[in-house]
């Protein structure tokens, strides 16, 4: 069990990791409905930054300003859609542009360090959840509850 900073009832976090393709989201969600749990999947927090970056016409590899974007961004993540500054961008943060853009998004150690915080507000919200991503069960909830490491062989991921 994990406590929030501050808060004194345990989160119920389980967390998944494994490379991509290998089905995280198909188990995360599965899992969350099962447990009567919420779902988050952080990688759409990073699309999400990177979809506004590129929509405000900001370079996604200048450091500083994509750290301040991030700060200040808005984004509704409710398990299936992804609403990032009032417009639906769900479709859009699995496109090419972003997808080609996301991992200077999320090398950026100050937008790291504002989903982190934001990703544990969350889970601090509503007691725990079903947390997908790299460094879910290793930095943001070390503590985890239950964590999962969800892997397929390179075949079955490659045709995903
Ligand atoms: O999983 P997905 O492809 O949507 O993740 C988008 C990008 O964000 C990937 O480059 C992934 O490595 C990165 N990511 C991350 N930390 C997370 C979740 C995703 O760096 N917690």
């Amino acid at each position: 069990m994990v406590s929030a900073a501050g808060a004194s009832a345990p989160l119920r976090i389980v967390a998944i990791d494994g490379p991509a393709g290998a089905g995280k989201s198909t188990v995360g969600r599965a899992v969350a409905v099962r447990l009567g749990l919420d779902y988050l999947d952080t990688g759409a927090m990073y699309r999400a930054v990177t979809f506004a970056a590129l929509r405000r016409g900001i370079d996604p590899g200048d450091v500083d300003d994509v750290a301040k974007l991030s700060a200040s961004v808005e984004m509704a993540l409710d398990g299936s859609s992804v609403v990032v500054d009032g417009v639906d961008a769900t479709v859009e943060i699995r496109g090419r542009e972003v997808t080609a853009a996301v991992s200077a998004v999320a090398m950026n150690s100050g937008v790291r360090s504002e989903l982190v915080r934001r990703q544990r507000s969350w889970a601090a919200a509503r007691g725990g959840g079903v947390v997908e991503g790299r460094d879910i069960g290793t930095v943001v909830f070390p503590d985890a509850t239950l964590k999962l490491f969800v892997t397929a062989s390179p075949r079955v991921r490659a045709e995903r």
